[in-house]
């Protein structure tokens, strides 16, 4: 993978003064951030590239050498003269050039984060756009991860040479056995700092409360998790940063109910709309809606309103809304009312007694017929 010249990355003259630079990778910082590039690969990309030419075009030191050597400084490969240590930052196309892939040392990708996002009914079924404060450990803007205060030196480790990795060489009887491990002057940055930044205490890094802005899309539903490149945690030695996983919660609604994209509501009858039929007004996602019931309704029917549901993801089908009726028994009635009820049935020529009494007939032919 060929590498883009460093100036060109980052839009200035080959001369331009430190300040130029640092107003130049400011600007570009602002567009490419992950924060602002939600879901955007490319920006990501760009982000790390400005990072990068960043971390070198900011260092005088590393600057004159990538002036003389370009993106092929022998010096960082050898780990001897000119290997300042600090230069583990941001680096892993460097690492993995000379090292190759797999190497476990080097610039790690920061975790991943997870956030647990509470929505609405109405918002999962037709998207929202939140803003959220994740607090995440970043890169300390006071020292841009050196761990140094400002204007002070930052010198190669001593103990480990600027590795970050102390060997140590074991003969036994299998034979000569190297031993690695994190140098722990430097706890494997492979620097040693002069005087501690004191925004972070030398840590390099901080804990931010970082405002997030979640395009969460129609359709989504409780488990669902949303990716969000680049907005995890930092890394502790200059590698990407990790994702961050949105998990999405939708509240229960007071009306309705779902199965993936299909809507579901209870509708009261009264005994009369159910016998003579009706038209009526069910609420929808998308507001009342008239729906005819038909003459003879019995309790328990179910109706389907086609496209009333919920999206599904990333796609523009929409789910139905099913509407379950229940009949309403008329309770504390007039005289006048029961009279009228009475003479209903006797017109309908039945008395409840007789109903009944063809029920239990008929439960007990089944019991005794096996
Ligand atoms: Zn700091
Ligand atoms: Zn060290």
């Amino acid at each position: 993978m060929s590498k883009r010249d460093y100036y060109e990355v980052l839009g200035v003259d080959r001369n331009a003064s430190a300040d130029e630079i640092k107003k130049a990778y400011r600007r570009l910082a602002r567009k490419y951030h992950p924060d602002v590039n939600k879901d955007d690969a490319d920006a990501a990309e760009k982000f790390k590239e400005v990072s990068e030419a960043y971390e070198v075009l900011s260092d005088p030191q590393k600057r004159a050498r990538y002036d003389q050597f370009g993106h092929e400084d022998p010096a960082q490969g050898m780990g001897g003269a000119g290997f300042s240590g600090a230069d583990f930052g941001g680096f892993g196309d460097i690492f993995d050039m000379f090292f190759g892939g797999g190497r476990s040392r080097g610039p790690h990708r920061g975790d991943d984060l997870e956030y647990e996002l509470q929505i609405d009914f109405e918002q999962a079924a037709f998207g929202v756009e939140e803003e959220i404060s994740v607090p995440r450990t970043e890169t300390c803007p006071t020292c841009h991860g050196s761990g140094a205060r400002p204007g002070t030196r930052v010198d190669k480790c001593p103990v480990c040479n600027g590795t970050g990795e102390q060997q140590s060489v074991v003969d036994t009887p299998f034979g000569r056995m190297v031993n690695r491990r994190v140098c722990t002057a430097c706890r494997g940055r492979g620097v040693r700092i002069q005087s501690p930044c004191p925004d972070c205490q030398g840590q390099g890094r901080k804990r931010i409360r970082r405002k997030v802005k979640v395009k969460v899309p129609a359709g989504v539903d409780s488990g669902n998790r949303l990716r969000i490149p680049g907005a995890g945690e930092s890394s502790p030695d200059g590698g990407p940063p990790g994702d961050l996983y949105i998990v999405i919660r939708v509240r229960p609604h007071k009306l309705f109910e779902r199965d993936g994209t299909n809507v579901y509501v209870d509708v009261p009858l009264t005994f009369v709309q159910a016998a003579l039929g009706d038209e009526i007004e069910v609420p929808t996602l998308d507001g009342p809606v008239k729906l005819r019931i038909p003459e003879g309704t019995q309790t328990g029917t179910s109706f389907r309103l086609r496209g009333r549901g919920i999206v599904r993801l990333n796609s523009h089908h929409r789910g139905d809304q099913h509407v379950r009726v229940h009949v309403i028994t008329p309770t504390n009635l007039t005289d006048r009312q029961r009279e009228l009820l009475r003479e209903l049935g006797k017109e309908l020529g039945e008395t409840p007694h007789e109903q009944s009494r063809t029920l239990i007939e008929r439960m007990k032919s089944a019991l005794f017929d096996n």
